[in-house]
């Protein structure tokens, strides 16, 4: 007998954090009621012999009334708590990264919501004045001077007051407060914490009013607001100071203005703090911020907010991309050539090329903002796919800097710094301006070797040599903890002298001291900076004059703002053109523009020395003269004639184990499995040693697929995928796959 319409089983399609590539099939908890259970919405189902927490993706109906499957225990949240294009993107996700749904699912949520947890907001409760507790004259209460005083605060303040500000106030405010309540002369009210869900007016937005755009801003403002309420990809190109923050700025205003959301993602968080303190003081508005640095609950909140149209404007690093945006108006993404945006555990996503997808699907304008765009991003430009918005000066009065390369080829060196550098620092200290040094190596030195019998600290557990720290005295590894105390005497032959060799920042700084006694040097890496609160000092010290000489590792390229630094110095940029990495002179370039572009801020002009043993090296030289532009160029095109990305779409598996034959076999097995699986061009690289073959104790391979067509290396995928994991050579190694990798070690 065909059973009534209503009583056709429904299912819950769930996805559990666990790593397998589907969705778990559900039937509903008892009293389900089909209208009041959305996908979005988490639901806690038995799973093995526990209990998790999943996530309800879709609901389906079925005809079949036989099936037997488990019953979810309960449904935790009373409204979805992502949306159906948020759902989307999601399972976009899963599938073009071709990751567990359920993992990926996860990383959209803050903790405490994938523990259970419930999705609320902290609720505060702030007390005000009844109609009695108005009029009342205090007689009552002279036998109760706590009341008296309180209520008399109460009386003249005629404000609300919450628990906090009470709490400042008297010492004991619990009791008199409770006697206040209980002779109703306060009421109490709760309100939940950030906005409420009124929309400000428009013309309450701005706290300070915006500054006169200059024409290239007033282009770059104008075409992005032209189109507001549809999906395009602009990038807002142009140097360090050249007024891309104040763009952003006026566009928000405008999204603002049409009560919808802005979320800005910034590869740093260090760089948050700058950019929270410009906008809270432009706009009159909270802003939520979301970083590894905050605690949990404080992420919980911020992702509540945005999901409850609470909060208007985001600010968070690469995992904030999933926020959910109750009424999302526009995406930023300042400095996208950066590498942080790619995940580079787990579920490895670019956040750039998610975020594209998410405004897409959002159907909003996205910015991807940088001094320096990404070769692929420029190659997008030339395929008028995105859409470029260039700001040529600096805004402002500031000049911009001027570049020269250092040749010093048979030059003597004191502690890798060259006489005309010495010369130009001595003479820019002179005039009160500061000099920035850039070295991307920290320690004393990267090397110690024995003179006497050529033995050399080699870390045990990596392919690498350990690294000098004298300060600390010791040798550490910089890819595991590794960790010895510096040898007194070599372990090789006990007589020989050991010799550090190589610069560190260390070192230079040792050198810097005694070179310029005068003066005050602070050293910037992620050493010296351990201590919490210490780059903040550092940065401090720094803007209020009180350094010197600053000299750092990349921690220096990013954002920082160093107005009276006029000189600045790359000591050594050649190991950046020997990488066996096909990004290497991408990143390179991108590098040298960001640190040159920390000098001549505000009206004083900047030079750059960039010291070098490879003076001709046509990327370097392109760079030098004609700027970064031109460099892409050229760098496009060697990538082109290369066949590499952006004209071909890699994927990489990595494999891992203790035992070196097991990676190996695996992916000899994989290439195999790829090979008859491929239908149209395919190039398998490898398996070949990873850059680093041994870390940590393990052994590393990879084995690299290329092909000029996306949709066919993703057909590819799709099936290969479940064939690896059914091997039975990939149990005994760890392994995973990279969609679009950005780095090749
Ligand atoms: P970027 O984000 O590209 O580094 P900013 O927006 O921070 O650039 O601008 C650099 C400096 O120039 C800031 O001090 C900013 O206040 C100032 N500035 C930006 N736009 C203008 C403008 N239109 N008029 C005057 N000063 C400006
Ligand atoms: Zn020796
Ligand atoms: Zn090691």
């Amino acid at each position: 007998m065909p059973i009534p319409f209503t009583q056709h089983p429904y299912i819950l399609k769930i996805a559990i954090t666990i790593p397998v590539h589907r969705l778990f099939d559900y039937l509903p908890p008892d009293g389900f009621d089909p209208d009041k259970i959305k996908p979005g919405m988490r639901v806690e189902v038995p799973f093995g012999k526990g209990k998790k927490i999943g996530f309800l993706m879709a609901t389906v109906k079925t005809c079949d009334s036989s099936i037997k499957l488990k019953q979810a225990v309960a449904i935790l949240d009373s409204d979805s708590l992502l949306s159906s294009k948020e759902l989307t993107l999601l399972t976009w996700a899963a599938g073009y990264y071709h990751h567990p749904v359920g993992e990926v699912v996860a990383t959209a949520f803050p903790a405490g919501l994938r523990q259970g947890k419930p999705a609320a907001l902290p609720v505060h409760q702030h007390y005000h004045l009844t109609a009695e507790g108005r009029t009342e004259i205090g007689d009552n209460f002279k036998r109760a001077p706590a009341q008296q005083v309180m209520l008399r605060l109460f009386q003249e303040s005629d404000r609300t007051w919450s628990e906090a500000a009470l709490a400042e106030r008297f010492k004991r405010y619990r009791t008199p407060l409770k006697q206040l309540l209980a002779k109703k002369m306060i009421q109490a009210e709760s309100s939940v914490s950030g906005f409420s869900s009124d929309s400000i007016p428009a013309q309450a937005i701005l706290r300070q009013p915006a500054l006169s755009a200059n024409p290239a801003q007033q282009q770059a403002i104008a075409d992005v607001c032209a189109s507001l309420n549809r999906f395009n990809v602009f990038v807002l190109a142009g140097v360090t100071g050249s007024g891309k923050t104040e763009v952003y700025l006026q566009i928000i205003q405008q999204v603002l203005e049409r009560d919808r959301q802005v979320l800005i993602l910034l590869p740093e968080i260090n760089l948050t703090p700058q950019l929270e303190q410009r906008f809270k003081q432009r706009f009159n508005t909270e802003i939520a911020l979301s970083h590894s640095k905050l605690s949990d609950s404080e992420r919980q909140f911020a992702w509540l907010k945005m999901q409850q149209g609470r909060c208007t404007i985001l600010l968070g690093t690469r995992s904030a991309l999933f926020t959910p945006l109750s009424k999302p108006g526009l995406i930023i993404l300042d400095e996208e050539h950066d590498g942080s945006f790619k995940q580079q555990e787990g579920f490895r996503f670019s956040a750039r090329d998610v975020a594209i997808m998410r405004a897409k699907l959002l159907e909003i304008p996205i910015v991807l903002g940088s001094a320096t765009p990404a070769l692929e991003t420029l190659y997008n430009i030339k395929k008028k796919r995105f859409r470029l918005l260039e700001l040529p000066e600096r805004a402002g009065s500031a000049l911009p800097p001027v570049l020269h390369l250092l040749d010093i080829r048979n030059k003597p060196l004191q502690e890798g710094l060259a006489q005309p550098l010495l010369e130009q620092m001595t003479q820019t200290l002179a005039k009160g301006e500061q000099v920035l040094l850039f070295l991307n190596r920290r320690g004393f030195a990267p090397v110690l070797i024995c003179h006497g019998c050529g033995w050399v600290a080699r870390c045990r557990r990596c392919e690498t040599n350990l690294v000098v720290h004298s300060s600390e005295q010791v040798l550490r590894c910089h890819h595991c903890s590794q960790e010895n105390a510096l040898p007194k005497a070599c372990p090789g032959c006990q007589t020989g002298n050991l010799i550090p060799l190589g610069l560190g920042t260390e070192r230079v700084e040792q050198a810097l001291k005694a070179l310029f006694p005068e003066n005050r040097v602070i050293r910037l890496d992620r050493d010296s900076t351990q201590r919490k609160g210490a780059l903040e000092y550092y940065l401090n010290e720094i803007q209020q004059n009180r350094a010197d000489i600053i000299l750092g590792t990349q921690m220096l390229a990013k954002g920082h703002h160093f107005p009276n630094v006029t000189l600045v110095g790359l000591i050594d940029v050649d190991s950046g053109l020997f990488s066996t990495d096909f990004h290497g002179p991408e990143k390179l370039a991108q590098l040298i523009v960001q640190v040159a572009g920390r000098a001549g801020r505000a009206d004083k002009p900047g030079t750059v020395l960039l010291q070098t043993r490879r003076p001709e090296h046509p990327l370097l030289t392109a760079l030098i003269r004609h700027g970064y532009w031109r460099f892409a160029e050229m760098a496009l095109l060697e990538r082109k004639q290369a066949a590499l990305p952006p004209f071909s779409y890699q994927a990489l598996i990595r494999a891992q184990a203790i035992n070196k034959q097991a990676p190996q076999l695996f992916l000899q097995a994989a290439s195999r499995l790829a090979q008859s699986l491929a239908k149209q061009p395919l190039s398998i690289l490898g398996p070949v040693p990873a850059p680093m073959v041994k870390r940590a104790g393990v052994f590393r391979f990879q084995l690299l697929l290329q092909s000029p067509k996306r949709a066919s290396l993703h057909a590819l995928l799709k099936q290969l995928m479940p064939a690896l994991e059914e091997l039975k050579a990939g149990k005994k190694v760890r392994w995973s796959l990279d969609i679009d990798p950005m780095d090749l070690s």
